[in-house]
């Protein structure tokens, strides 16, 4: 079984430290959600680990199967099966999803293998069946004019003909609607699995309504202060963040 394992992560912006000591594993078929205030470092976490050249990991590991990531270029981390929702062009006029899509997948395969069309469209079809999305979806340029939950879907499916190891999927507080939400939350309840670990970061409890995790972690000022099941979603949706900083947090 494969994991996923953060080690003592430190990661700064500048000279400024962001996460300070992190500490997490997930395992091949886990949902872990972590949650946490604004400004706590949650989106530094995931784009640290997508490798974006801004966020500096200056200390501590990131670890699949045992193997670090964090020294490979970042098609790599892809291609040894970590997907991250956010690190791809927003906007491509001209490039239909399909084709989009199929560029994807082909750059996940070994040099020199060619990706057969007849196989990629009915598994292309088969996913969309899956996921109840429309044909007519994926001969539209990908995300021109796409409302959230069109951006999101596309995302979704993204992520279903890639079949990851892991995925980090950072739901940021904007641009869920209530259209974006079910589309996500279904998605990730079609997806999720035996072979697919998911860590979700969301400010809000509400999506986690929808997509039932099987671990629930605070993150606050850089580090994970509490984890629990589900069940710690609705007692911080009760108290509030206030509630982890009077009670966890030692100042
Ligand atoms: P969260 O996702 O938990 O709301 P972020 O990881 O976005 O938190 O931000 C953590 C801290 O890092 C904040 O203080 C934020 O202002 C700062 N920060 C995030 N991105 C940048 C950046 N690109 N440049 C400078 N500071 C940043
Ligand atoms: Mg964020």
């Amino acid at each position: 079984m494969s994991q996923l394992e953060i080690k003592d992560l430190h990661i700064s912006i500048g000279e400024k430290p962001i996460v300070k000591g992190l500490n997490l594993t997930i395992k091949q078929g886990e949902v872990h959600a972590i949650m946490g205030p604004n400004g706590t470092g949650k989106s530094t976490l995931a784009k640290a680990i997508a490798g974006h050249p801004d966020y500096t990991i200056t200390s501590g590991d990131v670890l699949m199967d045992g193997k670090s990531i964090l020294t490979m270029e970042v098609d790599e981390r892809a291609r040894s099966g970590l997907f991250l929702a956010f690190q791809y062009p927003s906007e491509i006029p001209g490039v239909s999803i399909a084709n989009f899509l199929r560029a994807a997948v082909q750059a996940r395969m070994a040099e020199g293998e060619e990706l057969d069309a007849t196989g990629y469209y009915k598994r292309l079809y088969s996913k969309m069946d899956m996921l109840k999305i429309d044909r007519k979806f994926t001969s539209r340029s990908v995300n021109e004019g796409f409302s959230g939950g069109e951006k999101k879907r596309c995302e979704i499916l993204q992520m279903a003909m890639l079949e990851p190891k892991f995925s980090i999927m950072d739901e940021t507080d904007s641009g869920l609607d209530i259209d974006a939400l079910r589309i996500v939350s279904e998605g990730v309840n079609a997806l999720r699995g035996a072979t697919l670990g998911i860590l979700l970061i969301t400010h809000y409890q509400r999506l986690l309504n929808y997509i039932v995790p099987d671990y629930v972690h605070v993150m606050w000022d850089g580090h994970i202060v509490k984890s629990g099941d589900k069940s710690l979603a609705l007692e911080l949706e009760e108290k509030g963040y206030d509630w982890v900083k009077k009670e966890l947090v030692k100042v």
